[in-house]
């Protein structure tokens, strides 16, 4: 007998699930909106020409092959830092910021959330970890806070009428109802799966409302420069918190920003109220760490460094970054455009109002599947559709392919 024999099968990850199920489509037709990548006008993954050459530059620097420092490479973190967190921002020029460089977002999230967990018991307190996160949230949120022993809850977000507007009352409302000492996970910008972000308006106000309670934020940031094509605007969000002396936590991705999916290139860190406390805190990342994973890998960090550190690279990427950006708002009026074109009466101003790689279309599950079967089509069941899938040559296709399903 096997020593697996009793293993059953566990269920396939529903986006790497629909990547294989447009695969065995034959239709000549069929376009895929489910995958979480940028594609060019051509449908192509795409390479940004400054992280072409970061990497020439790397490669021909004939850098060793040692492990790094298990926080990562402190000159990229540094970087990392004052990119998300600006420059002049008072918690980095003061040295009270604890990070490390992760494998990416998810790497991170997981990091965090695995200090989230240890916190009671590092800090003698009798409280239960907590995580309140979106409804909806990205798919692997829950998954990656489970499996670190913290137990999830949902704040409310999206509007239950329209399904494709914020919710910013009831949202505030279920914060502001949070048991006390809890982590609240938000989205830094560009809100997977919906694209809707509070307005700079609404944050202000929720930092401010936060502020009276005894919450731990922690922003999630996969999208900088990614979300409006501008790296500053898109960290607003989160700087505005940390003005306001909110000790956020917070994890960077540089996958759809610099392209660097595969690289697991990204960053994690902490407010802390001073240096000595940045110093136990990092101690205790360390200690997460090192026996799971021992340290992170360095080329794609090399690549990132390379490009923030190069004030004539960073400019080339800034440029680059935003004609992504660019495209994929782009994509946005041509749907809806061409839904208007295909006889749609119905409002879908949410398309172009929506922010980031994904459109929360309103569709319902029976009305993608329905889009599936009927124009090889093919988006998550909850409707959303990766903007970036589109390209001149099949929006209209799926404009016609919506605007049939929803009529
Ligand atoms: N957080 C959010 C909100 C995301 O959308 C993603 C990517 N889909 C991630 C984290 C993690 O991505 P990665 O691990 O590739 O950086």
């Amino acid at each position: 007998l096997s020593a697996w024999a009793g293993v059953p099968a566990a269920p396939a990850d529903p986006i790497v699930g629909l990547n294989q199920t447009f695969a065995d489509d034959p239709s000549t037709t069929k376009v895929l909106l489910g995958v979480g990548a940028y594609r060019d006008d051509a449908g192509k993954p795409y390479v940004l020409p400054s992280i072409r050459e970061a990497e020439s530059r790397v490669v021909n620097g004939n850098p060793n092959h040692e492990y790094a420092a298990i926080t990562g490479d402190a000159e990229f973190v540094k970087l990392s830092l004052e990119f998300a967190y600006g420059p002049d921002s008072a918690p980095l020029q003061e040295g009270r910021v604890a990070a490390a460089q992760v494998l990416s977002g998810t790497g991170g999230l997981r990091v965090c959330a695995q200090l989230i967990e240890r916190l009671p018991r590092l800090t003698g307190s009798s409280q239960k970890p907590v995580c309140y996160m979106p409804e909806p949230t990205w798919g692997n949120h829950a998954k990656v806070f489970q499996d670190a022993g913290v137990e999830v809850r949902r704040y409310r977000y999206l509007d239950s009428n329209t399904k494709t507007t914020l919710d910013y009352e009831g949202m505030k409302e279920d914060l502001l109802g949070a048991e006390a000492g809890s982590t609240i996970l938000l989205h830094a910008c560009a809100h997977n799966p919906t694209g809707v972000d509070p307005s700079p308006d609404q944050w202000r106000d929720l930092s401010a409302a936060l502020k009276k309670t005894d919450l731990q934020l922690f922003f999630d940031c996969a999208y900088q420069g990614f979300a409006s094509g501008d790296a500053e605007a898109d960290a607003v969000a989160l700087r505005s918190f940390v003005e306001d002396g909110h000790q956020i936590l917070l994890c960077q991705s540089y996958a759809k920003n610099f392209g660097l999916y595969g690289e697991r290139v990204g960053a994690l860190s902490a407010v802390c109220s001073s240096t000595e406390e940045k110093a136990a805190l990092e101690s205790q990342l360390k200690a997460i760490i090192r026996p799971m994973y021992s340290s992170p890998p360095i080329h794609g960090a090399r690549i990132v460094k390379e490009v923030l550190g190069d004030a004539t690279l960073r400019a080339q990427w800034t440029g680059e970054c935003k004609e992504m950006a660019n495209r994929i708002q782009e994509m946005r009026s041509l749907l809806r455009e061409g839904l208007a074109e295909a006889g749609s009466t119905k409002d879908w101003s949410h398309i172009t109002d929506q922010i980031g790689m994904f459109a929360y279309t309103g569709l319902s599950k029976e009305q993608v599947q329905k889009m599936r079967d009927e124009s090889a089509v093919y988006c998550t069941l909850d409707g959303r559709i990766s903007v970036a899938g589109l390209n001149r040559d099949n929006v209209a296709y799926v404009a016609a392919a919506i605007h049939a399903v929803s009529k």
